[in-house]
């Protein structure tokens, strides 16, 4: 076998569970993260188009009142990879409330880490003060004495310790935005150079720290194109089950972010080669594996290439409903258990059955189970199938609030192999042909408030 040149997503399919090394290794616990924050200044000057103007009077009128300030994080890190940034964050040494004082449209927010939202019409400036690390367990900075009072995580910090604090390097520099100047404490602007994404210290204690970084590094090396360094997958093939221990609602937050942005066939391939997908979705991993032993790679290929065609929708600004994104990853796993013979309520009821540990696992949300679950049935429908089969009114069916999610599903499939475009395009003009009633503006009845 030729085993040097399978690409490594197909090795990391292969290379099956984690290891019991690796899970020993990961046993003992976490200690805190020592970096020495080593300050080089880099001057840049980013298209004054991609710079928000309103970030920039907000860092302006911090520096006026006498505070430091930059804009930090994501915002600093697109600018560096020449991409728009989604939202621009700032930093200060200010305090939330001598923020407040400063701005007439700001509120302080948080309850554990307070932070100032200003508000602009179209947008929110997130503003936070210099923070230190938070110590470990949640401790706060000791001078309770035993007291129970639960004090919030403002631990303030200064700008060394709020650039180690944070994930990776790229993620941590500032910029100054009257020198054009930007503070990098971590060697970030070099591995933004390199196309690296590198956790800021050990990444064996920064992703067993906060493991949801590990779908982090993979979100973003997959969303800007970059990679990600070795010993930062090394430690995630080790620690990846520990994902597992984090909150699902993070868990969902970070996937939702992951697949929406475009670029789900590479954070698929990446998840693959880490051995993340084998502890997310262990059920698609078993289905992949088993296929490629049955038939060759052509499973997992034509996975990756609905994918693909996902991401050039996205692309080219066709948007996905994230039910229909969870459906192109589920349904390789709860479609192929469902026989030709199926009926279609026997294959509601499996499709809910399969979906319910996975819901569990990932926080998926019943009103998107249900979705993807009708996406997935409707499906059937769909396909012309020769012989009999119940008949159904094409119009009631065209005009259900679900139809829409399920023809993006269907015509991906058909544009990804080729087949049936015709009838995906037939059940387009049946779309049009039968609009759906507007959707009710207020639910007919009131929700009913719990008793006090
Ligand atoms: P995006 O453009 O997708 O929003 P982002 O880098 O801005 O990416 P956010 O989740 O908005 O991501 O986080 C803002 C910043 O907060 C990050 O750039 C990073 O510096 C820091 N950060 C976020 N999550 C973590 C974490 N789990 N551990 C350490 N630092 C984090
Ligand atoms: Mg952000």
């Amino acid at each position: 076998m030729m085993t040097e040149s399978r690409p490594e997503y197909l090795e990391g399919l292969l290379s099956g569970p984690l290891s019991a090394d690796a899970s020993a290794a990961a046993e003992s616990a976490p200690q805190p993260v020592i970096v020495e924050p080593n300050l080089v200044e880099v001057s840049r000057e980013f298209p004054r188009e991609l710079l928000d103007q309103e970030a920039v009077r907000v860092v302006r009128r911090l520096n006026e009142g006498g505070h430091r300030a930059y804009l930090v994080g994501g915002c600093v890190r697109d600018l560096l990879f020449g991409l728009r940034p989604k939202d621009f964050d700032v930093v200060t040494s200010a305090e939330p409330a001598q923020i407040k004082k400063l701005f007439r449209n700001c509120r302080i927010i948080g309850r554990r880490f307070r932070l100032a939202h200003i508000y602009f019409r179209d947008k929110i400036i997130e503003v936070a003060t210099f923070r230190a690390a938070t110590p470990p367990n949640g401790e706060s900075d000791g001078q309770g004495d035993g007291e129970l009072i639960i004090r919030d995580d403002n631990v303030f910090g200064d700008p060394e310790s709020d650039a180690v604090r944070r994930d990776f390097t790229v993620n941590a520099l500032f910029y100054d935005v009257d020198k054009k100047l930007i503070l990098d404490y971590v060697g970030g602007v070099q591995d933004a150079e390199a196309r690296m994404i590198r956790t800021i210290g050990n990444p064996h204690i920064r992703l067993r720290e906060d493991p949801i970084r590990m779908l982090r590094a993979v979100r973003l090396a997959a969303r800007i194109g970059c990679a990600v360094d070795d010993e930062t997958i090394a430690a995630t093939r080790a620690y990846g089950r520990d994902i597992l221990d984090a909150a699902a609602p993070r868990i969902h937050e970070d996937l939702q972010r992951m697949f929406s942005g475009g670029a789900m066939a590479p954070a698929f391939d990446m998840l693959l080669s880490y051995g993340v997908l084998e502890v997310i979705l262990p059920e698609l991993t078993t289905h992949l594996r088993e296929a490629y032993e049955f038939e060759g790679i052509e499973e997992l290929e034509s996975m990756r290439s609905l994918l693909q065609h996902a991401d050039r929708w996205t692309q080219a600004g066709r948007e996905l409903s994230p039910a229909v994104r969870m459906a192109l990853l589920l349904a390789p796993v709860l479609l192929t258990p469902l026989g030709g013979d199926t009926t279609r309520r026997d294959a509601g009821t499996q499709l809910t059955e399969a979906l319910r540990p996975i819901a569990q696992r990932l926080s998926i949300s019943k009103k998107e189970c249900e979705r993807v679950r009708q996406v997935l049935v409707a499906l059937g429908k769909m396909v012309p199938r020769a012989g009999k089969r119940r008949r159904f009114s094409v119009a009631a069916f065209v005009k259900r609030a679900y139809f829409p999610d399920a023809l993006d599903f269907f015509e991906l499939i058909t544009e990804a192999t080729g087949e049936l475009r015709d009838e995906a395009e037939r059940w387009r003009k049946k779309m049009d042909e039968f609009p759906a009633p507007p959707a009710p503006e207020k639910p007919k009845r009131p929700r009913r408030r719990r008793p006090r």
